[in-house]
């Protein structure tokens, strides 16, 4: 099972099956529903199993504060930048909107990423 980096970064970005690469790991969504991402068992192609065990998706938190961290910092770096006269509560109010706009899109990346790291 041992894939290239860019064949990890490419079944990362579509969200699909480490084992296969073909098959979706959630399910087909509208774009910008505010509902919970539903994942699939296992994958329909190969038959692996993307919940591992119960509890295995817990270290996926981690790297979800990791990507609400980063995407906090980046928003802060771009607004104090490129305007700079805004004030302190306007860039905390736009950072906390930036990062609960992109909660359920770190959700499902953090999953991904999580299986990615630990496919086994
Ligand atoms: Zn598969």
């Amino acid at each position: 099972m041992k894939k290239s980096m860019k064949m990890m970064l490419r079944g990362i970005a579509g969200q699909k099956c480490p084992c296969c690469g073909k098959e979706n790991i959630f399910e087909r969504s509208r774009p910008f529903s505010f509902q919970i991402p539903k994942m699939k068992e296992k994958c329909e192609k190969c038959g692996y199993y993307f919940e591992r065990e119960p509890g295995y998706f817990l270290g996926a938190m981690y790297v979800s504060y990791g990507l609400a961290v980063f995407q906090g910092i980046l928003t802060f770096l771009l607004v104090h930048f490129l305007f700079s006269g805004t004030p302190t509560i306007g860039i905390y109010v736009i950072v906390m909107s930036v990062i609960f706009l992109f909660a359920f899109w770190n959700y499902k990346l953090a999953r991904v990423i999580w299986i990615y790291i630990f496919p086994n």
